[in-house]
């Protein structure tokens, strides 16, 4: 079944990020603001909703902004996670950097990381550092990223107990870090197979 949005117009072409998909688009289908100057009838330019051929939904410009604006962070495809709960964690943490809640985006990090680190065979219980450390020596980290590995540490210091309120840069490059292990080890292997298969 094809649904779509009814009584759209055709308007200029925009190229976009879709923030809901996170797609790169280029779309001209939509609604535009008008006024009596013009007639209701053109565009006034004052805003635009374009509709993501993608996933189907609206997003509004006006004359600075895009709402929703994209998420910070890789768009994986959910496909090439075996857990759809770590897709779901993993987009959480990309909302969190959107809505400034850094440190809730660290704490999600961190339980990202760990619960990768099980997956990939870690014992269950220990510590943020066991775990990192686990990623990087069974090889997960590679050889010119090391440096990553006492970063991503400083920010796993803080036992649960203790509040440290982190700052954007902290939390997006602990994203960047959860980015390279999601690439790694489930991307990777994902296309690889993909591509075995076709
Ligand atoms: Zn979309």
């Amino acid at each position: 079944m094809n649904e779509e949005w009814l009584k759209t117009s055709k308007i200029d072409s925009k190229k976009f990020i879709c923030g809901y998909c996170g797609n790169s688009i280029s779309s001209n289908i939509g609604y535009y603001m008008s006024n009596s100057y013009h007639n209701y009838s053109t565009p006034s330019g004052a805003g635009y909703i374009y509709i993501c051929h993608h996933c189907n939904k609206p997003t509004y410009f006006d004359f600075h902004s895009q709402t929703p604006s994209p998420m910070y962070g890789k768009n994986f495809n959910e496909k090439i996670f075996d857990d759809q709960k770590t897709w779901l964690l993993y987009q959480e943490i990309r909302k969190c950097i959107e809505a400034s809640a850094y440190t809730s985006a660290i704490m999600a990090s961190r339980k990202l990381l760990m619960h990768i680190a099980v997956d990939c065979g870690a014992e269950k219980n220990k510590s943020f550092q066991f775990y990192v450390d686990f990623l990087n020596n069974q090889n997960y980290i590679p050889k010119n990223s090391k440096e990553w590995v006492d970063i991503i540490r400083t920010k796993g210091n803080d036992a649960n107990h203790d509040i440290i309120i982190y700052e954007e840069t902290d939390a997006k490059q602990m994203l960047q870090f959860v980015e390279m292990i999601i690439t790694i080890i489930y991307e990777m292997k994902y296309k690889l197979e993909t591509y075995m298969h076709s």
